[in-house]
C-alpha cells in the first residue's frame, strides 16, 4: 500500500459489517490502519488529520458522520452542513482508501440505550455549556474504534477540550489505540478553520476573526512576561468586545491536562475561548508558551 491513488475516489461504506470486514483483511496483511474521525463538509483542517494519517498508515479510513448524539437540542444538528460527494471527491485527491459513512440507524438503532459516561475533564468549559456534548462524543468515538480497530486515530487541536477527553478515555478503558492530535490549521487571517464557518455571513466572517486575535493578543502577553491569568483574560475580552461580540461562554487559561483554571501562569497553559458570532458558536484555544 502506501500508493497515493491521484484520480480515484475512495472506497464508500456505509455498513458497519463491510468496513469491518475490508480493515480486517487489511490488519490480516500486516497493515498500518489509520482513522480519521469526522463529521463531513471538509476543509484544509480535516484534511491535514488526513494527510498526517497517510504518511503514518499504509491504510486510511475517513468516517463521516454527524452524530446527533453529541448536539444538545436546540443546537445544528439539522442544518449541520452535509456534503458526501465533494468530501469523496476530495478525499480521493489526498488518495484517503475507505470513507465510512453510515446512516443514523446503522451506528444508533432505535433500541440503543448504553453511553459512555465520560472522564471529569469533560465537566468544565464545552461540557458545562452544551449539554450531553461529551456523552455523545466519547460514545461515538468509542463506537467507531470499535468497529474500525485503527492503529491509530487522528484528531485536531482546535477541539482541543475534546482530544484531552478522549485521551483520558483510551488511557481509562485501555483502548488499543494510538492517539495523534494535529495542530490548528488557520484561515489566512488567523479564523480557525470549522465547517460552522460556512454559516458566517461576511460581516460575521469579518468579526469572528477576534477570536484568534484574542488569543494572539494572550500569547503576546504571556511571551512579555504577564503572569496574572485575569489580566490575560480581561485583554482577551476587551479584543473580542471591541469586534462587537457580545455573548462569550467562556474565555478561561487552562492546565493543558487537567484544564483547571490557572491564577498565575507558571508552565504550560492554554488559553481557551468559546463565543457567539451572530448566531453561529465558535471556539478556538491557543498553547501559550512562556518565554523564560
Ligand atoms: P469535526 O468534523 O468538526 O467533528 O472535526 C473532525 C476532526 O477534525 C476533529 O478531530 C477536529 O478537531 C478536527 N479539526 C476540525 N477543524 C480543525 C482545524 N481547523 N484544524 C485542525 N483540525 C481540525
Amino acid at each position: 500500500m502506501g500508493k497515493v491513488n491521484i484520480s480515484s475516489q475512495p472506497q464508500l461504506v456505509k455498513t458497519r459489517d463491510r468496513i469491518r470486514e475490508v480493515v480486517a483483511l487489511a490488519r490480516a496483511e500486516g497493515k498500518r490502519i489509520g482513522l480519521v474521525p469526522t463529521m463531513g463538509a471538509l476543509h484544509e483542517g480535516h484534511l491535514s488529520l488526513v494527510v498526517a494519517c497517510k504518511a503514518e498508515c499504509d491504510v486510511t479510513v475517513v468516517s463521516v458522520f454527524v452524530n446527533q448524539a453529541q448536539f444538545a437540542a436546540g443546537e445544528d444538528f439539522e442544518r449541520y452542513p452535509r456534503e458526501l460527494a465533494a468530501d469523496m471527491e476530495v478525499l480521493g485527491r489526498l488518495g484517503a482508501e475507505w470513507v465510512f459513512a453510515p446512516g443514523q440507524e446503522e451506528m444508533y438503532s432505535d433500541d440503543f440505550s448504553t453511553y459512555v459516561q465520560p472522564p471529569s475533564v469533560a465537566d468544565p468549559w464545552e461540557g458545562r455549556c452544551r449539554v450531553n456534548h461529551f456523552r455523545g462524543v466519547a460514545t461515538v468515538v468509542l463506537k467507531l474504534m470499535n468497529i474500525i480497530p485503527a492503529d491509530t486515530a487522528y484528531f485536531g487541536q482546535k477541539d482541543y477540550q475534546q482530544a484531552v477527553v478522549i485521551r483520558r478515555m483510551v488511557e481509562d478503558l485501555n483502548l488499543p489505540i494510538r492517539l495523534v492530535v494535529c495542530p490548528i490549521v488557520r484561515d489566512q487571517d488567523g479564523l480557525a478553520m470549522s465547517s460552522r464557518n460556512a454559516y458566517l455571513t461576511d460581516s460575521q466572517r469579518v468579526q469572528a476573526k477576534a477570536l484568534s486575535q484574542s488569543l494572539a493578543r494572550a500569547a503576546e502577553l504571556v511571551a512579555d512576561g504577564e503572569r496574572d491569568a485575569a489580566t490575560v483574560t480581561a485583554n482577551m475580552r476587551r479584543v473580542v468586545a471591541v469586534a462587537g461580540i457580545t455573548r462569550v461562554d467562556y474565555i478561561a487559561l487552562v492546565h493543558p491536562e487537567t484544564l483547571e483554571e490557572v491564577r498565575t501562569i507558571g508552565g504550560p497553559t492554554v488559553a481557551l475561548i468559546a463565543a457567539y458570532v451572530g448566531d453561529t458558536r465558535l471556539i478556538d484555544n491557543r498553547v501559550l508558551e512562556l518565554v523564560c
